[in-house]
């Protein structure tokens, strides 16, 4: 029901954790995070962002990369399995998702013929192993890879993935949920709402639907389902928490 991230220079995950905490008034009944540290990290719980919080006290979460993510389940039930992020099959691949993908049943039948096994009963697996077949059998990058699996898909979503093998890029798509993007000196910010982000920044950029943003600390890439480039519209917020 709410999602966080952030690249730059600074430590990610704090700042993560606290944007999950400023989005709980959204209601949600797991929460998660994948950091990049000695390759992909991933943790995630059913229940409280406290709670993830108390599990993650002593670990080295040490990151310039962060996506986190509150649930409010619609395909399968509340559980620890069901939480985001999910991982791609090959373990790569990290992605968390708002929003209902539709055609996930014709999908995962789709893959489970090719060999794909899902650890959740989720629709946002389906899709991260959906795009991670993609890249795999069209040999492309992991933007063009999302860009063809989201033609293929009906449905609304926000979705945010990070790749190991390339851990100074996020990759955020967005359609019928909303997707807000701070823009910092040297990071960015990404979240569900604004309020996670006003207080490291004044600078957003509203993504539209069938955008897809690419990130890096200092530079964003914002383009079309047709992979043309748009130019983010920079606004001022003018709100205080
Ligand atoms: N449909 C996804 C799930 O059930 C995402 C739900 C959400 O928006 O939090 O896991």
């Amino acid at each position: 029901c709410g999602i966080v991230a952030y690249i730059g220079q600074r430590e990610a995950y704090p700042i993560v954790l606290k944007g999950l905490k400023r989005l709980e008034y959204r209601g949600y009944d797991s929460a998660g995070v994948a950091i990049i540290n000695n390759g992909l990290q991933v943790y995630k719980k059913k229940g409280k962002v406290a709670l993830l919080e108390e599990e993650l006290v002593g670990k080295d979460m040490h990151s310039h990369i962060a996506i986190g993510h509150t649930r409010w389940a619609t395909h399968g039930e509340p559980s620890d399995a069901n939480a985001h992020p999910h991982i791609s099959g090959d373990g790569k691949l990290a992605m968390v998702h708002n929003g209902i993908i539709e055609n996930y049943a014709h999908l995962k039948k789709e893959l489970q013929n090719l060999g794909h096994v899902f650890k959740s009963d989720t629709d946002t697996e389906v899709l991260m192993h959906f795009i991670e077949e993609i890249k795999k059998s069209n040999q492309c990058s992991l933007e063009e890879a999302l860009r063809i699996a989201l033609k293929r898909v009906v449905g609304a979503y926000v979705i945010l993935i990070v790749d190991q093998d390339n851990p100074g890029t996020l990759i955020a798509a967005r359609k019928g949920s909303p997707l807000v993007i701070g823009v910092g000196k040297g990071e960015h910010f990404l979240a569900s709402d604004a309020s996670p982000i006003v207080e490291y920044t004044k600078e957003v950029v509203y993504v539209n639907d069938y955008e897809i943003a690419i990130l890096r600390e200092d530079e964003l890439i914002l383009k079309n389902i047709s992979n043309e480039i748009q130019t983010p519209y920079i606004q001022k917020l003018d709100i205080e928490l």
